[in-house]
């Protein structure tokens, strides 16, 4: 049994975190591989490692000296060792960055030493051995990850091993040093998961999983204990923010259980996210998660006999193309085409686009409506359900809030509803507490 088990920052924060991570680690002996982040914030108002390391190399940009910053850097680290007692002669890697900022250095060289301080400290403290990302993580011209040329070095270096990797960062075929982008370590340790055929890739962070629902908003919400891959990927991309988006394709692509755990609670079970589950409970809630951003804007084109006429979809579709605009939905009537699209993305293109699409379809009609919020309610159970958009809609009726649109993905995996800004939060706070049962507190 393997687990590959990531820290984020907050669990590397100080040396109470360290020690932390060490129970956890201790608890469980599948735990052999450890990816950690760059030391995270300890309270409100401190700084994250990455943050600090990147400011340093602004200064280096626009020749400012950096000491300050530098020291904060390198004062964060030796703070760790000492309180952790440990014997490791961290002055001379620090002296030798130093001069090489001197030199001149790369942004991403000098912030990935967030993560290589971090997992240099974590092996001497666990007695594990310390793997360097820049030995087996490689990067395509292109900047996507090689994953053929990784995973077999990873193998060769880390088989039967207990070893702590840093996150966040590999090399180009050149030798030199690049970062995934921000969030990255989640990326890492998916990545090692994978090339190391795991059978769990545990990502410990500062919560107990996913929630429900946002707790600004429903502040009951429930963990989600058990969510499926294609789930979780419809709740990420309406907004729930949990794990850095290219996490799971590798885990994935393994079928390796992700399970999301809380290093300040570890008893909790925290989220398991898998490709399915073939025990479902199916007298359960229907819903898994809700979701919603807001500030979309929902343009439609009418032309009467639009919908007999081949290709004028794509005619439509390729306006926003041509701009560049992502399109989030797409939603159809007779004779009418409605796109809806996040308003920032749109508004740098918004009158280009309207009277691109005036002169070149000729519309009856542009219709726009800004302010819309977008809400999802995500549920693989629903496709066992009846009635489930029915009750949704009745409910959301119940308590006066409109809905202007509605979307439901041909596998029922989600019901998309459109509602005004100003009804968002309580359409979400309606949704939740009419299907969700309550836990019963004791
Ligand atoms: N330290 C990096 C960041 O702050 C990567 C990570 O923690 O995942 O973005």
């Amino acid at each position: 049994m393997l687990k590959v088990a990531k820290f984020g920052g907050s669990s590397m924060a100080d040396a109470g975190q360290y020690q932390k991570v060490r129970d956890i680690i201790a608890r469980d002996p599948a735990r052999k591989i450890v990816v950690v982040s760059a030391a995270g914030k300890r309270f409100s108002g401190d700084h994250k490692l990455t943050d600090l390391l990147y400011l340093c190399h602004a200064h280096l940009q626009y020749g400012v000296d950096c000491g300050g910053v530098f020291d904060m850097i390198r004062g964060r680290y030796l703070e760790i060792r000492d309180a952790l007692s440990l014997k490791l002669d961290l002055e001379s890697d620090f002296a030798a960055l130093r001069e090489k900022m001197d030199r001149g250095i790369s942004q991403d060289e000098l912030v990935s030493r967030g993560e290589y301080f971090s997992a240099k400290l974590m092996a001497a403290f666990l007695g594990y051995e310390f793997i360097d990302s820049a030995d087996w993580l490689r990067f395509n011209l292109d900047g996507s990850i090689d994953q053929e040329a990784s995973y077999p070095l990873l193998r060769e270096s880390a088989a039967d091993k207990c070893a702590v990797i840093p996150g966040f960062y590999g090399t180009m075929p050149d030798g030199q040093i690049r970062t995934l982008t921000r969030g990255g370590s989640d990326i890492t340790g998916a990545l090692a998961a994978a090339a190391l055929d795991a059978d769990v890739y545990e990502n410990w962070t500062d919560v107990s999983g996913i929630l429900m629902a946002d707790p600004r908003i429903v502040p009951e919400a429930q963990t989600i204990r058990r969510i499926t891959y294609s789930e979780l990927r419809e709740l990420s991309y309406v907004g729930a923010q949990v794990l850095h988006e290219q996490t799971i394709f590798p885990v994935r692509e393994k079928n390796i259980p992700l399970n999301i755990r809380n290093t300040n609670d570890p008893e909790h079970p925290g989220t398991l996210i898998m490709e399915r589950f073939d025990d479902d409970d199916r007298d359960e809630t229907f819903i898994t998660g809700i979701a919603g951003k807001k500030d979309h804007t929902v343009i439609t084109v009418t032309r009467s006999g639009m919908s007999s006429q081949v290709g004028e979809f794509r005619r439509i579709l390729g306006v926003f193309e041509k701009h560049r605009v992502s399109v989030a939905y797409a939603l159809t009537g007779i004779d009418c085409f409605s796109v809806v699209i996040e308003e920032k993305l749109l508004s740098p293109r918004r009158y280009a686009i309207l009277a691109e699409l005036q002169t070149d379809m000729h519309p009856d009609a542009i219709n726009v409506s800004d302010g819309i919020a977008v809400v999802a309610v995500v549920g693989r159970k629903m496709a066992f359900r009846t009635g489930s958009s029915g009750k949704i809609f009745a409910k959301l009726g119940e308590h006066g809030i409109n809905v202007r649109m509605i979307s439901q993905g041909p596998e029922e995996l989600n019901i998309i509803v459109g509602v005004k800004n100003e009804d968002y939060e309580k359409a979400i706070a309606v949704l939740y507490r009419s299907f969700v049962k309550q836990e019963v507190k004791s």
